[in-house]
């Protein structure tokens, strides 16, 4: 989710999305797609907040705002209209269990939901399906990421996993 943003951290255990681990092939691929890939793996690691039936919540790994969570279908599939009507209604649910989880543990005042079709409209891994549920806090776009092109991020991303993962209802 390249956004010509500098981080100030970068400490995050994941290196699925790191450019150096860019697999053969590419991410397109299920075989290279990272979210087909940290399901297969285990938590903590994964970054993996919830599963469900036929959707997952993960981290995502270049986060916009603490908390900035994806919301995925098992299936590899890229397109909105490609999802069955069951992974449709569970895509929806969990999203709206995503925003109470957020609002629960850090108090979010608003959010940006949504899903980049295709890489011209911005999607990072275009291949794969991925809601994003982004937290909003006011002031949070201040100087630093418009004059600085840096984003501060309060909270590593295993104790963001950590906080969402207890407070999810299960
Ligand atoms: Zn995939």
């Amino acid at each position: 989710m390249a956004d010509g943003l500098d981080r100030l951290w970068t400490p995050h255990r994941m290196t699925y999305i790191s450019g150096g681990d860019r697999p053969e092939g590419g991410y397109e691929r299920p075989g290279g797609c990272p979210f087909c890939l940290a399901p297969q793996r285990s938590e903590p690691e994964n970054l993996v907040v919830a599963r469900g039936e036929h959707v997952f919540v993960v981290l995502n790994l270049y986060p916009y705002n603490p908390g900035h969570l994806l919301v995925c279908p098992y299936r590899h599939v890229a397109d909105y209209t490609d999802l069955d009507d069951r992974e449709t209604a569970e895509l929806a649910a969990v999203t709206q269990t995503a925003m109470r989880v957020i609002r629960r543990v850090s108090s979010a005042h608003g959010f940006n939901l949504g899903m980049n079709q295709g890489g011209v409209a911005g999607a990072g891994i275009a291949a794969h399906l991925h809601q994003h549920v982004v937290p909003r806090w006011g002031g949070d776009a201040n100087f630093m990421p418009v004059i600085g092109r840096t984003k501060v991020l309060p909270q590593l991303l295993g104790d963001t996993r950590a906080l969402l993962a207890s407070a999810w209802p299960s």
